[in-house]
C-alpha cells in the first residue's frame, strides 16, 4: 500500500518538475495526470500534501475563481526572486542583478531584508502588454 502512494506522489512529482514555476490550473493537473493510473482523490491528496510542504504555492488570480499551484524546485528556486505576470500567471526569476539591486536597496533604504524565496514580484509580462 506504502508503495502504490510513493508510485503516484512520484508521478506527480515528475509532472511537476517539467513544469516548475509555472501556473497549473487543478484541471490542468488533473488531466495531464489521467490515464497514469493516479485517482482524482489521489492527486488532490497530494497536492494538499506537497504544498504543507511548502514545495507548492497555490495562487488566485484577481478575477479569476480557478485556483492554480505553482510547483518550487528547491534547487532551482533557492534563491530567486519570482516575477510573476497577473495576466497569463508566466512567472519567471529575476536576474539576478535586479536581486542584488533590490535586496541591497532595501537593506540599506529601509534596513528591510528579503526573504527572497518568499518574494513574489507582480505585474504584467512582456507578451501581455503587447
Ligand atoms: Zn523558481
Ligand atoms: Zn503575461
Amino acid at each position: 500500500m506504502k508503495n502504490y502512494h510513493t508510485q503516484q506522489r512520484t508521478l506527480l512529482l515528475d509532472y511537476l518538475h517539467t513544469h516548475i514555476d509555472e501556473n497549473l490550473s487543478t484541471s490542468d493537473i488533473l488531466e495531464a495526470m489521467s490515464g497514469s493510473g493516479i485517482s482524482k482523490s489521489a492527486v488532490y491528496r497530494n497536492l494538499a500534501s506537497l504544498e504543507a510542504e511548502g514545495r507548492l504555492h497555490r495562487i488566485s488570480r484577481p478575477g479569476d475563481r480557478r485556483t492554480y499551484y505553482q510547483f518550487v524546485d528547491e534547487d532551482e528556486c533557492r534563491g530567486q526572486i519570482h516575477i510573476s505576470c497577473i495576466r497569463c500567471g508566466k512567472t519567471v526569476h529575476a536576474s539576478p542583478n535586479v536581486c542584488e539591486r533590490l535586496q541591497k536597496t532595501l537593506e540599506n533604504e529601509d534596513s528591510f531584508e528579503i526573504d527572497r524565496s518568499e518574494t513574489v514580484i507582480y505585474g504584467i509580462c512582456k507578451e501581455c502588454r503587447k
